[in-house]
């Protein structure tokens, strides 16, 4: 399958790594949006959110765990905020779950 994040986690594609586990594999993004920009993503191939069932909850469920570890080992004491893009309307542009952290600043306020 032609996936750049699936890449990303064999190492086939460089990535500055953050944080990993058994689930879960954490990396900056590459055009970051705030002075802290991770993303977090199941190791295993999940689409989106939309594609989250009961059968890769417990997967979805620690990478979720993964999250406030990664958030405070990058010292955001202050806060921050997770989003993950879901679909054309969501602007998803990586068709693999992703979690975006999203610190080191005063966020804005508007959602969309
Ligand atoms: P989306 O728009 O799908 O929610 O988020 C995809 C994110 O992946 C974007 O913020 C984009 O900057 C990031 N990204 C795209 N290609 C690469 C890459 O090759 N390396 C890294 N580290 N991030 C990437
Ligand atoms: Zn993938």
């Amino acid at each position: 399958m032609d996936c750049l994040f699936c890449a990303i986690i064999k190492g086939d594609i460089p990535s500055t790594k953050v944080y990993e586990d058994e689930y879960a594999y954490a990396f900056r993004d590459i055009n970051p949006a705030a002075p802290t920009h991770v993303l977090v993503v199941p190791k295993t191939h999940i689409a989106s959110i939309d594609a989250v069932s009961e059968e890769n909850a417990d997967t979805v469920a620690h990478v979720l765990a993964a999250i406030p570890k990664i958030a405070a080992a990058e010292g955001l004491v202050n806060g921050y905020r997770v989003v993950s893009n879901v679909g054309e309307d969501g602007c998803q542009s990586v068709k693999h779950l992703h979690f975006h952290i999203l610190g080191g600043t005063k966020l804005s306020e508007k959602m969309a």
